[in-house]
């Protein structure tokens, strides 16, 4: 109704007043996510062709599955032929960055079913790829946290592999973004190789990639490259320990 008096019509005004600060309110908390937001970057990413479905190792079949016990048991299939240094990277990160959490994370060379198999190549038809992982047609147990349909990314699989590959080192060494000569240009190998055994094992236990300043972030693999430069950490972050102490 149209006001006609100024009594009214300064009722009018202070109400106008009052929906344009509630208006604004809603708006604020709409825009901007609160600061302790926690993104969903848990759980099995999802792939159509996942290795699961199809019983084959190749990329492109990945899967980011989680295990489903707290022992975490590594082992080496044929690793550190090619990319020199990385399987005392992944030692290192085991011992330093998942056991302190719930996790019993260790190496091992006699299990025969250990929970993460390592392998490491030189695949030039993925030179921008420096590793992935995949649930092969080898695994040793798959299943679901929760029924599907839905429940995908509670994935776990047990016989995961992890492929890293040299390529992909010896293309930014090319770049100068990785240091493998000892030109003093790039990133130290030992330096990138850390991150990258943090990174892909993250993504085993059902890490996905997510914005903190930590391993599983490609922005802080530390190198000068658009998407991984913001900055160098080749460790877990709080958050990501959060999770994995949550889910085992
Ligand atoms: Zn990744």
């Amino acid at each position: 109704m149209r006001p006609n008096t100024p009594r009214q019509q300064a009722g009018t005004a202070r109400l106008s007043r009052l929906w344009l600060l509630l208006v604004s309110i809603v708006a604020a908390l709409l825009a901007t996510p609160p600061a302790n937001a926690d993104p969903d970057d848990f759980g099995a990413t999802y792939y159509i062709a996942c290795g699961y479905y199809n019983g084959t190792s190749d990329e492109h079949t990945s899967c980011a599955s989680l295990q489903n016990n707290v022992w975490f048991a590594g082992r080496p299939a044929t690793f550190g032929n090619q990319w020199s240094g990385i399987d005392t990277a992944v030692q290192q990160s085991l011992s330093g960055d998942y056991n302190p959490t719930h996790l019993v994370a260790y190496w091992t060379t006699t299990d025969n079913y250990p929970d993460v198999w390592f392998w490491d190549y030189t695949y030039w038809a993925y030179e921008d790829r420096f590793a992935w992982t995949d649930c092969p047609a080898s695994n040793t147990g798959v299943g679901y946290y929760t029924p599907l349909p839905g429940g995908w990314a509670t994935r776990w699989c047990r016989g995961q592999i992890i492929r890293f590959n040299w390529a992909a080192v010896v293309t930014w060494a090319g770049m100068g973004l990785i240091d493998i000569s000892g030109s003093g240009q790039g990133r130290p190998l030992d330096e990138f190789s850390a991150y990258a055994a943090c990174h892909e094992m993250g993504h085993t236990l059902g890490l996905q990639h997510n914005t903190y300043p930590g391993c599983i972030n490609y922005e802080y693999a530390g190198l000068e490259l658009e998407g991984y430069d913001d900055g160098y950490n080749p460790n877990l972050t709080d958050h990501e320990r959060g999770h994995i102490n949550a889910r085992y």
